[in-house]
């Protein structure tokens, strides 16, 4: 549920703001003074600010700009004054929208949810895939750590997962167990190179069908191991 801050001294405007947009399903918190609205803008998460631009203490000027020095939430400005607003807007502030009281409550829940949508977009541009490996049903997401075979997840251990990624990050190479100990193992551990063997063992258990003929990891006879792409 998207969560919404009203800065407003109105009360009764902040009311109705409120109510019109908690019918539509957001969660609403007022403050009416500009200094307690600051603080909460700045130091909570919300999805959207509804900022009033007269207000006592610290007024919506100086609220909007120490927002937009801190954080990229959405903020709408509102003002009984057109020429106020227009003042606003020429300063270039950074609020993503404007308003001029009286409104229609039904306007402001249409402004809140198309700003809504735009940030969400703008945030879910930014975020990073993770990073994965899928080859044959195998699929290795390095970020999350974690291995699916056709859809199923099947779970390893850090140091099953370190082998495997290793192996399946360089494809079509022949590693010795003593080069795939030395990367995946650090210099202090205790064990040798069967420990490579063993583990090698424990991932085809997962991820082969028929361990006689591999599908990622081959044995090279009297060599080591291999991912096959
Ligand atoms: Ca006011």
């Amino acid at each position: 549920m998207s969560k919404i801050l009203i800065i407003e001294d109105e009360e009764s405007i902040a009311d109705l703001e409120r109510d019109y947009l908690e019918i539509s399903g957001f969660s609403v918190e007022i403050e009416n003074s500009g200094d307690t609205g600051l603080k909460r803008a700045l130091e909570e998460e919300f999805d959207l600010i509804i900022l009033d631009l007269m207000l006592p203490k610290v007024d919506g000027f100086e609220i909007c700009k120490r927002i937009r020095e801190n954080k990229n939430t959405p903020v709408i400005m509102v003002s009984a004054k057109k020429d106020d607003i227009d003042k606003v807007r020429g300063l270039g502030l950074g609020a993503d929208d404007y308003m001029t009281k009286p409104f229609s409550p039904s306007e402001l829940v249409a402004r809140v949810k198309a700003h809504l949508a735009r940030y969400e977009r703008l945030i879910g541009s930014n975020v990073t895939d993770n990073e994965i490996i899928e080859i044959r049903g195998l699929k290795i997401d390095k970020t999350a750590r974690r291995v699916y075979l056709n859809g199923e997840e099947k779970i390893f251990t850090t140091k099953e997962f370190d082998l495997l990624c290793f192996l399946a990050q360089n494809p079509n190479h022949v590693y010795t167990k003593e080069e795939l100990f030395q990367n995946i193992w650090d210099m202090n551990s205790i064990g040798d190179i069967a420990t490579v063997t063993v583990h090698i063992k424990k991932i085809r258990e997962k991820i082969e069908m028929n361990n006689a003929k591999p599908q990622y990891i081959e044995t090279i006879w009297g060599v080591g191991y291999r991912f096959k792409m």
